[in-house]
């Protein structure tokens, strides 16, 4: 058996031990001491980390009544010097008491029960037995939860055999245990908890609800708790003060102006892309005039820089309007490639199997429709080839071998 300081003193981090046992459980080195500080993983609340001696403790888990310390490597010595990580511990004591003043809040405000808890490593969550709460409900809940913390109210912990458990007005039914522990907030609430807490509700510093989802039909309420709240609100804070540098302006036209901004890139994206499709048609003219007749066909090559896929279509839509028409577009980007073909001819081209063996002279690949197929590829200098190859291989398609 185990004795447990971390419920005589959850304050303290730093401990001296005796091993009693080490054991092998699954491949992981567990080692039992006679006494700790490291919280086991229970009730919702995540393991203590830390070190014995040099070794780091990964996991802490309650088997029985003993605490098994999942370890690194061996420990040698009989004694051991054990460290808690203070700030995770801390942490967790903030969010097991803040979530049992939040779920009392709740409760008050909406008479929504709490049903599960969850303290992640980014925020806590409380699971309601409530199908929908409006929004306005949650800044009803925040002002009671951070008023009970201002009252700086005691976190007392009591001991108690189950038929004495009436005595408190808990707010869920215990578990079945021999001994119940009653954890009450003041005489804001009581609930049988074994996980640890701060002393008193002014150690939980703030209760903030940062959103919520919806899970097996029920709201789960997203809150950041103590510590994170305040570094929540300083990370917020440093991305308003940079936008407000950015945007030359106060925090209070911030939002105007970059709707402002917004708006404005849209309408320039508009101007653009109206440009753009019309330079696209007058190269597409320009290409139909220089284009390569081939039999009773014209075949019509670009070579364009950094132009997107949207823009290529709508080349190769231009030149196709009419029939009688082949073309091959590509578009370099860096040592990127985007190419295109088309064509509006009346006698069936499968352009796939077309380009299939030419695709290596640009390390390309691609796939679509018989009449229109598109890809990309990565050697820019096999362009030339690629195109010059294109054509020799359509005459050779359209005239026979010559
Ligand atoms: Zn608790």
């Amino acid at each position: 058996m185990t004795e447990k300081i971390y419920y005589h003193n959850p304050n303290q981090f730093d401990f001296e031990a005796m091993v009693i046992k080490t054991i092998q459980n699954e491949n992981r080195l567990g080692i039992i001491l006679d006494r700790t500080c490291f919280y086991p993983q229970g009730g919702g609340q995540p393991a203590d980390h830390g070190f014995l001696n040099q070794v780091q403790v990964e996991d802490v888990q309650l088997e029985g009544e003993d605490i098994i310390h999942y370890v690194e490597t061996p420990i040698s010595e009989k004694s051991v010097q054990g460290r808690v990580d203070e700030a995770r511990r801390r942490d967790f004591m903030q969010q097991h008491t803040g979530q049992h003043i939040l779920s009392q809040s709740i409760l008050r405000v909406g008479k929504w029960n709490t049903v599960s808890v969850h303290f992640g490593d980014d925020y806590t969550a409380v699971e309601t037995d409530a199908s929908s709460i409006p929004s306005s409900k949650y800044i009803e809940v925040e002002n009671v939860a951070n008023q009970i913390i201002q009252q700086n109210l005691p976190v007392k912990i009591e001991w108690v055999n189950p038929e004495e458990v009436d005595r408190f007005q808990i707010r869920r039914p215990p578990p079945e245990v021999k001994k119940v522990r009653i954890v009450q907030v003041g005489d804001f609430d009581a609930s049988a908890c074994g996980g640890l807490h701060v002393a008193s509700t002014g150690e939980v510093g703030m209760i903030k609800i940062i959103g919520d989802e919806k899970i097996r039909g029920r709201i789960r309420i997203h809150a950041l708790i103590g510590k994170r709240a305040f570094t929540d609100y300083d990370n917020k804070l440093r991305v308003v003060q940079n936008l407000c540098q950015i945007m030359t302006c106060g925090e209070d036209t911030l939002v105007q102006k970059v709707q402002n901004i917004s708006d404005q890139l849209k309408e320039a994206q508009k101007s653009l892309q109206k440009f753009q499709a019309e330079r696209i048609s007058v190269l597409a003219q320009e290409s139909i005039n220089e284009a390569i007749p081939i039999a009773d066909v014209l075949l019509i090559q670009r070579i364009f820089e950094n132009t997107d896929n949207k823009l290529l279509k709508v080349f190769v839509d231009s030149v196709l309007e009419k029939t009688g028409r082949v073309t091959v577009v590509i578009s370099k980007s860096g040592d990127q490639l985007n190419w295109m073909a088309g064509h509006s001819l009346s006698r069936p081209i499968n352009l796939a199997k077309f380009c299939e063996p030419l695709l290596e002279l640009i390390e390309g690949r691609g796939g679509g429709k018989p009449g229109f197929i598109q890809g990309g590829g990565k050697k820019v200098s096999g362009i030339s080839q690629f195109m010059s190859e294109f054509k020799t291989k359509l005459a050779e398609e359209l005239i026979g071998h010559e």
